[in-house]
């Protein structure tokens, strides 16, 4: 069944309609209604391959505003020459019944055109908190982040935007760009989804073979190790670093992207946990890039 993206009007999911625009003109034009209206307006970008942690968001973007706006859109100018662009999961369709489902009102499903139309020749970078993490596996990523969220954020207008805690890194340059650029918009963050087991989800778990899914739960299992160092009352960075990649390395299939113990804030390494501090992995199952975080906290549980 094809859907009709332009405009999805009465369609009816229990009584909730959720409207499709692929137009930036025309998405621009209804969230603009929206804001003279009086009515508060929380917006969702997503790459779509919807799983519970998407799901997550808009029912927390629902709760903080009277109007949730999400996109759809898989963004080129964040992927690497060598990485999933083409390959990336994608199930339009599936994703527009989910979203109504948990009482999205707008989708906002673009072109590759529509975003970056012919002559588009600017983008938007932070600096500092980009130089870590995946900022150094994956040069340009964040570039690509910025530029299009910078674009959606002027296409939707919302007051507030929502991002997942499992993008740490992302949620940060995000919350810098908005600072940095005098953005309107209150950024939110929703903590990581993760399947019954630990696992985070991801869009790209779906890439793992099921010797790999198994392989994958090291990432949980190590961010479980770590806080249980630290709660022993470790707090030297590079011992409880050891122990994460030693326990990752023996399981199979991975490769070790990064390990970093790091300031929340400004995502520079710390030697000694002293506060609340991140500790972010990066690690290949097979192919499939996959990311964890957690906070470690000396003091205990916040
Ligand atoms: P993506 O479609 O992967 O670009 O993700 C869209 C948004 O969903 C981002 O803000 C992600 O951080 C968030 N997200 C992805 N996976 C999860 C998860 N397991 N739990 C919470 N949020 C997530």
């Amino acid at each position: 069944m094809q859907l009709e993206y332009h405009c999805l009007k009465g369609v009816d999911f229990k009584g909730h309609e959720m409207e499709v625009f692929r137009t930036v003109a025309e998405v621009q034009e209804k969230c603009e209604q929206i804001r003279f209206s009086g009515k508060s307006l929380a917006f969702v970008p997503t790459m779509g391959f919807f799983h519970q942690g998407h799901l997550e968001l808009m029912k927390a973007a629902r709760k903080i505003a009277d109007k949730v706006i999400i996109s759809i859109f898989v963004n080129p100018t964040q992927f690497g020459p060598t990485e999933d662009f083409e390959t990336y999961p994608r199930d339009t369709e599936g994703d527009l019944v989910k979203a109504r489902e948990v009482g999205v009102d707008i989708a906002f499903v673009p072109s590759v055109e529509e975003i970056y139309p012919e002559g588009f020749q600017t983008m938007v970078k932070v600096q500092g908190v980009t130089q870590h993490l995946c900022g150094l596996s994956r040069p340009g990523h964040f570039d690509g982040v910025t530029t299009v969220v910078a674009k959606l954020f002027n296409i939707t207008k919302p007051h507030v935007a929502v991002f997942g805690q499992k993008d740490y890194q992302q949620l940060t340059v995000i919350t810098r760009m908005v600072k940095d650029l005098n953005f309107d918009i209150k950024i939110v963050g929703v903590p990581t989804v993760r399947e019954p087991d630990g696992l985070a989800m991801s869009s790209r778990n779906s890439y793992l073979t099921p010797q790999q899914r198994k392989s994958a739960l090291c990432l949980k299992k190590s961010l479980d190790l770590a806080t249980e160092m630290v709660s022993r009352g470790k707090r030297k960075a590079d011992e409880i670093k050891r122990a994460v990649q030693e326990l990752i390395l023996n399981h199979p299939f991975t490769k070790i992207d990064y390990v970093s113990v790091c300031d929340p804030v400004t995502l520079e390494n710390v030697d000694v946990l002293r506060g609340n501090t991140l500790l972010a992995l990066a690690v290949r199952v097979g192919k499939t890039r996959l990311i964890d975080n957690c906070i470690l906290s000396p003091s205990g549980p916040e």
